[in-house]
């Protein structure tokens, strides 16, 4: 076999292996400014939990959108479940991202629905048959702590009874990843606990979690893998890690 061939076979195993995100050598760099992401190779495999903590401008987000395909990486690849994101077609896109969960620090939810309308949207966005979606809602706003407030519009709600809403909705069609990009940003320290302990509950039943966060007393309760960015580069990675403090 030639040996590009052999080079080629093995970087495909290697990401089997690794498997469900991996970042190889990554650089992203937006049109202004210096890189965003410079050099990053990150595996993270099925049903961890992992975080990831850095400055302001670290990179964090950028990252995220590499893996929701919301960017293309400059240089390097990204895979998620097998896919080479750069190789995705535009009209592969939406499907890939069924796999994938994903709630922000601002809950982005649609203010002029009801929390049940909210959540049951995105079920009819991948056309679930009504008699499925009419069982889905109720369940898993069960999960989230929120059976009760179905028919409240989300203004009514406070920002942790928000973000639970945020979360029934990234979870509702099974995704095998969820990604939170600081889940906690606008919440009070019960409610960020309450937040992470659901996140922490979702990876136990088997979703891969990568979460995004400041948080300095959660991540170093919760001893989870802790990826640490410093101006687009990982600067640690630690099982069981804390929050590393700046210099
Ligand atoms: P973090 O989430 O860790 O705060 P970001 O990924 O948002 O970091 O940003 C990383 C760097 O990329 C920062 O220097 C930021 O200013 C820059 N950046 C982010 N988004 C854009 C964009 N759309 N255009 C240009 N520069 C950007
Ligand atoms: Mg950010």
């Amino acid at each position: 076999m030639a040996k590009k061939d052999l080079l080629r076979r093995r970087r495909e195993k290697m990401i089997q292996e690794k498997g469900v995100i991996y970042l190889d050598n990554v650089r992203k760099i937006y049109s202004t400014g210096s890189p965003a992401l410079n050099g990053i190779t990150l595996g993270i495999g099925r049903g961890e939990f992992v975080f990831i903590v850095g400055d302001s401008g670290s990179g964090k987000s950028t990252l995220i959108k590499l893996l929701l395909r919301e960017l293309v990486a400059t240089e390097g690849a990204v895979y998620v479940m097998g896919n080479d994101l750069a190789k995705l077609k535009h009209r592969q896109v939406p499907k890939f991202r069924r796999n994938i969960g994903v709630v922000f620090q601002d809950f982005r939810l649609l203010n002029d629905r009801n929390v049940y309308e909210n959540v049951a949207f995105a079920q009819r966005v991948v056309q679930t048959p009504s008699s499925e979606i009419r069982r889905n809602v109720p369940a898993i706003l069960a999960t989230v702590g929120l059976a009760g407030k179905y028919k409240a519009k989300t203004k009514q709600l406070s920002g942790g009874e928000q973000q639970r809403v945020a979360l029934a909705r990234a979870l509702i069609n099974n995704p095998s990843i969820l990604l939170a990009d600081e889940p906690t940003g606008n919440l009070d320290p019960k409610n960020s606990w309450e937040i992470m302990r659901l996140l922490e509950e979702i990876n136990e039943r088997g979703t891969t979690v990568v979460v995004v966060t400041h948080n300095r007393e959660i991540v170093n309760a919760m001893r989870k893998r802790v990826v640490t960015m410093k101006k687009g580069v990982i600067v640690s990675d630690e099982e069981g890690g804390e929050y590393i403090d700046e210099d």
